[in-house]
């Protein structure tokens, strides 16, 4: 247990002012939103994306009563309660409390590092060794600076060992996540070509990453990647793959029925062969790296193979789903510790479309008095309607909140109940560990879903969200582009995230989908492109604000202000500076300041234009010139307003190529949703479209398949028909084998022509089966190109009629 007194030893500070020197500290804080257990938080006013100093005085209104900060300019008058830390750098000071911490755990920490596969390898390890130790694993995701001091901080002796995983994106940032993990084992996985972007080259970005293991004494990875030469002369290595020197030598890896495969290994002279429940390279790797870990840990091979025998590929995480009587359910029926489910409770208050929230949670393995605590500390913090408990140790905490309380002794129990208790209009949250099977309850909440679906990465967007922001200027606001359904990802859910993470203005193409955002509780500021008179009533009933392109649409809209006697009506000036599609062209400046200084209905809060070409260098003299179009027509426009407005020009690719056109305010799009036209950043993938396959045909050559006898087989052929059409938005132009898709991480072509709801695949060369998953694009822009297009029309293009899946996490 920490208090202010013994923790300021340990970061560094150069001044401070402490009023209560034994207050407990449990918590780390960084985000004033996220604060769960205020007076035991010591809170870091970090210097990210948002300057964490100007939220002290929200987090002090919470009950926050220690900072650390690095700012001198802090009114300590404001905070009469509170404690003072002042250091160079507030995360630096965060990083070196973490590494002060994990040198008190004195058991063994697993480091795993890599581009692919160290979540997996992760989850999987802890799954593993989850059967007769304790283990702690950082939460998924927090691999970065700020993530891995995070998880660090909660080790404790409640465990037998600890699994960290690390990752970067820029060189120099390894060094630090080592003096902080310093990791006993070390695991590295694939070490492919993602987040390839910031560093020169594959070698810079290996050497970057196998850091990590600078005082490691053993690391554990595949042979085929040779890294060991990029390792120090102490360290031990011990690895897999078919090499002489591997300790375990894989011989034999063959291919079953019902996605399977059987692997033969020897180790210290035995011969053994298994079978495990994948067929694609990367799980058996991954598999094979976890085999190899336990290995080394001294477990017999017989007990590993028992073991890997129940491995299951990892389910997504917070899914959202639409339920049934007009609720939202959150599943996450995966695993339950504290790091999970405090994620999933932050997730849960993001979501405005329902006032009414309720919990259902299972028994937490491993639940001490220590941990009940800190789990009734947190439920406190939650503003739930009820929460429903299932397991027998869960009863206990009726007397110890004052929520709404059901409590079940099994999830049978309460499938059986379920029909009483009355569910609508919430936020259901279902969070339970594996073995109560709480995917039972979600089923029964959930509406019936379709074969087809979108899934969505909310937490991929938002680190999205967080690569575009870290480019920007502080004094640069940013605007996101939720037109088209967000371009074909969600309305509300997206918005949701988009408000969570403070964003300062959403744009939407038609005034319904800003009357739908409103009824969910999106209350950001929302501009809607190229209104119509029709919809003026909405826009003023639904508070949205329109983009004024013409002086057809400037006089109605003043007309309509007038009988209803608004005044500064707020409006966004559209110019158009060469895209010659809406707006007022330079020339009609001295016009429109003439009708708006007349019109008292009206006020320009921003003015805007759009770039032709700020993703194509070929026109760069051509953005130049519609930039400085632009900020003559503006000088001119404030001067005769005699006010000044917000500027914004930049779309996505602006941001990226553009840094002389933030202005006051930049629109993203595009990038966001994860496709980077640019090839500069390195973005996460937000969408994925799935399907799966509903039948399969041995074929003779010479037979033909689908319509007008369009699809002629060359061989004998597997065809494997797979339930999407171009109703769900796969478009014609893709058939005849000018589509791809992937099953099992293999390619397979289209044959013939795509039906409406249906079309075919030739899965001759690769191992499919029925009931197969199937990704639609593998590779959204190379799909795109296939067909003479670009990702956003395939991306908008996608049908109301699948369903989307929503997850986080
Ligand atoms: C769609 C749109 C954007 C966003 O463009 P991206 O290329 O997706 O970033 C920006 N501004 C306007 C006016 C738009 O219509």
């Amino acid at each position: 247990m920490y208090t202010l007194a013994s923790i300021l030893p340990h970061i560094n500070s150069k001044r401070h002012l402490v009023r209560n020197a034994e207050q407990p500290i449990y918590d780390l804080a960084y985000d004033s939103r996220k604060i769960r257990n205020a007076e035991h938080s010591l809170f870091f006013a970090l210097k990210n994306v948002r300057d964490g100093h100007t939220f002290i005085s929200d987090a002090y209104q919470k009950g926050v009563r220690a900072f650390v900060v690095s700012r001198d300019d802090i009114d300590t008058t404001l905070c009469p309660e509170a404690s003072f830390f002042w250091v160079n750098d507030a995360l630096k000071a965060m990083q070196d409390l973490a590494r002060y911490h994990r040198r008190q755990f004195r058991k063994p920490i697993i480091g795993i590092t890599g581009s692919n596969g160290k979540t997996i390898v992760k989850e999987w390890l802890a799954q593993l060794l989850q059967e007769d130790k304790k283990v702690y694993q950082s939460p998924k995701s927090y691999n970065s600076q700020l993530g891995v001091a995070l998880s660090l901080w909660d080790l404790s002796d409640d465990y037998d060992c600890a699994i960290i995983e690390a990752g970067i994106s820029m060189p120099g940032e390894m060094d630090q996540l080592e003096a902080m993990i310093c990791p006993d084992i070390g695991i590295v996985t694939n070490i492919g070509v993602a987040h390839a972007e910031g560093f020169a080259s594959k070698t810079v970005k290996l050497t970057e990453k196998l850091k990590l293991f600078k005082h490691t004494r053993d690391v554990i990875f595949p042979s085929r990647y040779a890294f060991g030469k990029y390792l120090s002369g102490e360290t031990r290595t011990f690895t897999f793959g078919e090499n002489d020197v591997d300790q375990v030598q894989v011989s034999r890896i063959a291919e079953r029925q019902e996605g399977s495969s059987s692997i033969q290994l020897i180790y210290r002279q035995e011969m053994v062969t298994f079978t495990v429940p994948f067929v694609d390279k990367a799980s058996i790797e991954n598999v094979l790296t976890c085999l190899t870990t336990l290995l080394f840990l001294g477990y017999s091979m017989n007990a590993i193979i028992q073991k890997l025998g129940r491995l299951r590929p990892l389910e997504m995480r917070l899914q959202l789903k639409t339920g049934r009587y007009n609720c939202s359910i959150i599943d996450d029926t995966y695993s339950n510790d504290l790091a999970s489910l405090q994620i999933a409770l932050d997730f849960l208050r993001q979501q405005q479309q329902h006032k009414k929230k309720t919990l259902i949670l299972s028994d937490m393995d491993g639940l001490n008095d220590h941990l009940e605590a800190k789990l009734v500390s947190v439920l406190r913090q939650q503003n739930l309607h009820r929460i429903i408990t299932v397991g027998k140790s869960l009863h206990r905490l009726q007397d110890k909140l004052d929520t709404l309380l059901l409590s079940f002794d099994s999830t049978e129990e309460l499938v059986q109940n379920l029909g009483n208790i009355a569910f609508e209009n919430e936020s259901i949250l279902i969070k339970g560990s594996r073995r109560y099977h709480l995917e039972d309850v979600s089923k029964l909440l959930v509406a019936k879903s379709h074969e087809t679906v979108l899934e969505i990465n909310l937490s991929a967007l938002e680190h999205n969200l967080q690569m575009y922001r870290s480019m920007l200027p502080p004094h640069v606001k940013l605007m996101v582009m939720v037109k088209a359904f967000s371009y074909g990802s969600g309305s509300f859910e997206v918005a949701n995230l988009l408000q969570f993470n403070k964003v300062d203005y959403l744009t939407v193409a038609f005034a319904d989908e800003g009357v739908e955002l409103r009824q969910h509780g999106i209350d950001l500021p929302i501009m809607v492109l190229s209104p119509d008179e029709q919809v003026f009533e909405s826009l003023l009933d639904s508070d949205l604000e329109p983009e004024i392109y013409s002086f057809r649409i400037l006089k109605a809209l003043i007309d309509f202000l007038r009988i209803r006697k608004q005044k500064d009506f707020p409006v966004h000036i559209k110019i158009d500076t060469g895209m010659h599609r809406l707006g007022f062209l330079p020339a009609e400046m001295d016009e429109l300041t003439t009708l708006l200084s007349a019109s008292s209905e009206i006020k320009v809060k921003t003015v805007f234009s759009h770039l032709v070409a700020s993703g194509n260098s070929q026109h760069n003299d051509f953005t130049t010139q519609q930039i400085s179009l632009f900020s003559s027509s503006v000088d001119k426009l404030e001067v005769m307003l005699g006010y000044k407005v917000v500027r914004h020009i930049a779309n996505t690719s602006g941001i990226v190529n553009w840094p002389s056109a933030y202005m006051d305010m930049v629109r993203l799009g595009i990038g966001l949703y994860g496709v980077d036209m640019n090839k500069k950043m390195a973005l996460e993938k937000v969408s994925e479209l799935k399907t799966t396959v509903t039948q399969i045909k041995e074929l003779p050559a010479g037979v033909t398949v689908g319509y007008d006898r369009k699809g002629l087989l060359h061989r004998p052929s597997r065809i494997a028909t797979v339930k999407i059409g171009y109703a769900d938005g796969y478009s014609r132009r893709f058939g005849g084998g000018i589509g791809e898709m992937s099953i099992n991480g293999q390619r397979a072509r289209t044959v013939g022509s795509i039906c409406m709801d249906m079309c075919m695949l030739d899965v001759t060369d690769i191992g499919a089966q029925e009931l197969d998953e199937v990704v639609v694009f593998p590779d959204l822009m190379e799909a795109a190109e296939r067909i003479g297009t670009i990702p956003y029309e395939l991306l908008v293009n996608i049908a109301a009629r699948v369903k989307r899946i929503y997850f986080y996490g």
